[in-house]
């Protein structure tokens, strides 16, 4: 007889899709991505913002979370998203945690298809890296009596995956931690064998703020040090994910269709887009995002009628 494979199929539902924005972009950053790639995982996206807003909240319901985090631009504010965002994971009991900004175009089948490569319960940590060398952070000085760690980071603005084996790890230097306040870890969480019933951490910030300002870098290097620096845990270099600090317009015609993460240049750069011929124009479409969407779901309702060959 025929043995059954125990290995279980990796559904979108197991993935959790943290969305990083702010106030000023729901408008028109958010509502693109609603109309696109969001409208087929509106069960598996979260978005994590600082400002209360009555038709986003209409609209995608508890879904959005108001990280009540400061809205500006600075390591502390993304920082404090970027924990919220974990915890929240966390809680979901999701098996995979993706983060990506909102200028991403999240390609759903072929993250889906990447991350059943690999089971959440193993230590994976994937994306594609800032740098085409580690970077170098001067923290504590460690075991080998060496005052610098070098380690490898997936760049926030590609968007990155991380299991939920390795996540759990990443809690002790992760978590939000409210100011002043204890916060009980559950045991399980930080130690398996773990004597204590609960841990209480007494932290100023947060313990991703902290971890974040011993370091002065920003959110995702933070999570590339956590990982690589403090857990030995390396980064699976992907080159399925794409920010626009690379040049978009080499990536042309089917293989952009290929791409787990896809992002657009802003206002100052707004000719690094991907290069697709068609669908809607340049004009009609400057991102590109709404004609990939097309190729990828032609049935949309606002997308133009298939041609029957
Ligand atoms: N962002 C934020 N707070 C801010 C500014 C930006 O949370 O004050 C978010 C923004 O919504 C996006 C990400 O940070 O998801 C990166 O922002 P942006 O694309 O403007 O800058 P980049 O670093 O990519 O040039
Ligand atoms: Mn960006």
């Amino acid at each position: 007889p025929v043995e059954i494979s125990a290995i279980e199929k990796l559904e979108l539902k197991d993935i959790f899709i943290a969305v990083k924005t702010t106030r000023k972009y729901h408008k028109t950053r958010l509502n693109l991505l609603f109309q696109t790639w969001i409208s087929q995982a509106k069960g598996e996206t979260f978005i994590f913002t600082d400002w209360e807003d009555q038709e986003l909240r209409l609209r995608a319901g508890d879904h959005v979370i108001n990280t009540n985090c400061s809205a500006v631009h600075t390591r502390q504010a993304l920082c404090c998203k970027m924990s919220v965002e974990y915890d929240k994971f966390l809680e979901s009991g999701r098996k995979w945690f993706c983060h990506v900004d909102d200028d991403n175009y999240v390609n759903l089948k072929n993250l889906l298809r990447l991350l059943s490569a690999f089971s959440h319960s193993q230590d994976v940590y994937v994306g594609r890296p800032s740098l085409d060398h580690p970077i170098e952070a001067a923290d504590d000085v460690r075991n080998d009596g060496s005052t610098t760690t070098k380690f490898w980071f997936a760049t926030g603005g590609a968007g990155f995956c991380i299991s939920r084996g390795l996540a759990l790890k990443m809690s002790p230097w992760a978590r939000y931690v409210q100011l002043g306040k204890f916060v009980r870890i559950p045991q399980t969480l930080i130690e398996p064998r773990g004597f204590h019933s609960q841990i209480p951490v007494l932290d100023s910030l947060g313990s991703f703020i902290s971890t974040a300002e011993r370091i002065r870098l920003p959110d995702d290097c933070t999570i590339g040090y956590i990982i690589e620096g403090l857990l030995e845990v390396k980064l699976l270099h992907s080159p399925l994910f794409h920010s626009h600090l690379e040049n978009l317009q080499q990536l042309r015609g089917e293989t952009v269709l290929r791409q787990v993460t896809l992002s657009y240049g802003g206002p100052e750069n707004k000719h690094n887009v991907v290069s697709l011929a068609e669908v809607f124009s340049v004009q009609q479409d400057p991102t590109r995002f709404k004609s990939l969407h097309c190729l990828l779901y032609p049935n949309t309702a606002w997308c133009p009628t298939p041609m029957v060959k």
